[in-house]
């Protein structure tokens, strides 16, 4: 009670910067902590969630520009269909190619606030996003996979040299506090195994440099990732169900060279999980 009446107090004397437009704006005047911009009515839970925790960081008006994933989508690489009705079903694509990732998911497409708040953390070293962030894609697992068949969670690896000039790696940012969240959900006890899902940050690494794929087209992506990845112990690998968790899913091929090594190590199946999609 208290700590919300000093923070009521420093938001309507010191404003925050809109991470999206840079405007300042008082966050609780503008707009009560958790409550959806202008009183949309809002029917995705991640459009929700994603109100909820970016609400300090984003004015009202950069806030409902945030678009989620939503059916109907492809059930394997999760694009979304033009169409705005009916089920969710496989892509011609996916049916015709047997793909690698067999279930790919986002919380939204790489846009507007989404986009502003990942290259943020990502370029501007506002890390402090990376909590709000690793929860709203914590939600997405929660709604998008069916916990019993995932069981080893591992984030796309940085090489050591961008490790080391960015000081981080997003991916294992975004899921710093999913052992609390899992535990806070209860996940694990779900499971009626002794299987628990593991998170492990170190096990899948980037042994060659690459260059960035950012301006790469389709080819040269795959090219560029071609053999850059490997397993540390193997053991721990086989016969696991993967979930590769990555901060941007552009054209996959990062995330299909790293389920092609995962495999080739004994890897059972390989999803994938991204706080942002470019389709
Ligand atoms: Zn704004
Ligand atoms: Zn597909």
């Amino acid at each position: 009670m208290f700590r919300r009446i000093l923070q009521t107090f420093k938001y309507s004397i010191f404003p925050s910067k809109c991470l999206a437009c840079g405007l300042f704006f008082h966050p609780n005047q503008d707009r009560p902590a958790g409550k959806t911009p202008f009183d949309r009515i809002v029917h995705d839970p991640i459009e929700t969630i994603f109100y909820r925790v970016m609400t300090p960081f984003l004015c009202p008006s950069c806030a409902q520009e945030f678009s989620p994933v939503h059916s109907p989508f492809c059930t394997t690489c999760g694009r979304m269909f033009k169409s705005k009705s009916g089920a969710d079903h496989q892509c011609g694509s996916c049916i015709q190619n047997k793909t690698l990732c067999h279930r790919i998911r986002a919380a939204g497409i790489y846009c507007g606030p989404l986009k502003s708040n990942i290259h943020a953390l990502k370029y501007k070293n506002k890390v402090h996003l990376a909590r709000p962030l690793g929860r709203l894609l914590f939600s997405s697992f929660m709604k998008y996979y069916d916990i019993s068949t995932i069981d080893y969670i591992l984030p796309v690896p940085l090489h050591i040299s961008r490790l080391k000039k960015r000081g981080f790696n997003q991916a294992v940012m975004l899921i710093n506090e999913w052992p609390v969240l899992i535990n806070l959900s209860n996940v694990n006890r779900k499971i009626n195994t002794d299987r628990f899902m593991h998170i492990d940050c170190k096990n899948l690494v980037r042994k060659r440099k690459t260059l960035s794929q950012t301006g790469l087209g389709k080819e040269k992506r795959k090219e560029n990732v071609k053999g850059a990845f490997a397993v540390t112990d193997k053991s721990k690998i086989s016969g696991k169900q993967v979930l590769l968790i990555d901060d941007v899913h552009t054209t996959g091929s990062t995330c299909d060279e790293c389920a092609d090594t995962l495999i080739a190590s004994g890897a059972k199946t390989v999803s994938v999980l991204t706080l942002a999609r470019a389709d």
